[in-house]
């Protein structure tokens, strides 16, 4: 039914325990406002995060963004990422400790890079020496192939200093820094943001800057992993919840949020993995959230995963029941008769 069990989810926060208590040394806020509406009307969803953190995560009962109610302040999340606490806890959490290689993670951004291309392949106009930003660019593997296959002018924001200086030996302009504090008199044709925008500490001011970053008739890629389908596959909303996700999206939601924040979407993409969406958009005039239904669905939706989590996880009970062990019994007196 999941893709693991509780025993599995329980080794796993085992493991994470040591980075889990480097993180409780850092400084919390909480954040009972929702970052893109200004809404206090929110629900609770979670009391802790995957990796047996307990900070909870909530949805807005108005626009549906789903955000860590408790979270690291600002300049804990800067060490967090800096000092590669957050590197340490993923390996953890899914390799059992065993760091991923900087080769390995620029193939997997070439590969990713491949299916993008390929997706948004003739849906939008790139000519040769078009400005590309790519925000969150990591070792520059998606910048590098946009370059081989457009030859444009490519610009990679990351925060991580052993990261971009991936990208800097590749010949690509690198800039180390948190694209919330760099400043730029800069506009670009093209601006990327992938695999990201669950790890901004500040959702509506990001998707602003960038909006303001694009040319006339720029357009802006942007990717976000379905905090429902992450449920579907890994249980109710704790075992999804991550102290590294600041906000989550889901699909309904997203077309919602971004044209409230004056984007015009031109295309969806279902095309790059099963649980990333990815949409291509442009500026345009910004609309009212609608009324959004499906909040009180989703709540429902947690509460049946919870259920089934449950009960999916529940102990065997067949080895305690009396029948069992008469059984058992009868069959060991069985046993020492007939030897
Ligand atoms: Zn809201």
């Amino acid at each position: 039914m999941f893709l693991h069990s509780a025993k599995e989810l329980k080794q796993r926060q085992l493991r994470c325990g040591k980075i889990n208590s480097l993180i409780k040394n850092l400084e919390f806020e909480s954040t009972p406002v929702c970052n893109i509406c200004s809404s206090h009307d929110l629900s609770v969803i979670s009391d802790k995060d995957r990796y047996g953190n307990p900070i909870r995560t909530a949805i807005c009962n108005e626009c549906g963004l789903i955000f860590l109610l408790d979270r690291l302040t600002n300049k804990s999340y800067d060490v967090f990422y800096k000092e590669a606490i957050y590197r340490r806890l993923i390996y953890q959490y899914k390799y059992h400790g065993k760091a991923i290689s900087s080769e390995s993670r620029l193939n997997k951004q070439t590969q990713y890079a491949a299916g993008l291309l390929m997706s948004i392949d003739g849906l939008i106009d790139i000519k040769e020496g078009m400005t590309l930003l790519d925000i969150g660019g990591s070792e520059g593997g998606v910048s590098m192939a946009f370059n081989k296959k457009y030859a444009m002018n490519a610009t990679v924001v990351d925060p991580s200093l052993g990261e971009i200086k991936v990208t800097e030996a590749a010949g690509l302009r690198s800039i180390n820094s948190n694209f919330e504090t760099w400043e730029t008199d800069q506009k670009y044709d093209l601006i990327l943001l992938c695999r990201t925008v669950e790890h901004l500490y500040d959702l509506k001011f990001v998707l602003n800057k960038i909006r303001s970053l694009l040319k006339p008739g720029g357009v802006f890629f942007m990717d976000f992993l379905d905090f429902n389908c992450e449920c579907r596959r890994y249980g109710p909303p704790q075992n999804v919840s991550r102290i590294d996700h600041c906000f989550w999206l889901t699909s309904p939601t997203a077309l919602k949020i971004l044209p409230f924040l004056g984007y015009r979407i031109r295309a969806r993409l279902y095309t790059l993995d099963q649980a990333h969406m990815g949409l291509l958009l442009e500026s345009g005039d910004s609309k009212p959230i609608r009324e959004y239904s499906q909040i009180e669905e989703s709540i429902i939706y947690y509460q049946t995963l919870n259920d089934e989590w449950v009960m999916n996880n529940r102990p065997k009970t067949p080895f305690k029941t009396w029948e069992y062990k008469l059984k058992k019994k009868i069959r060991n007196y069985i046993r020492i008769y007939s030897n």
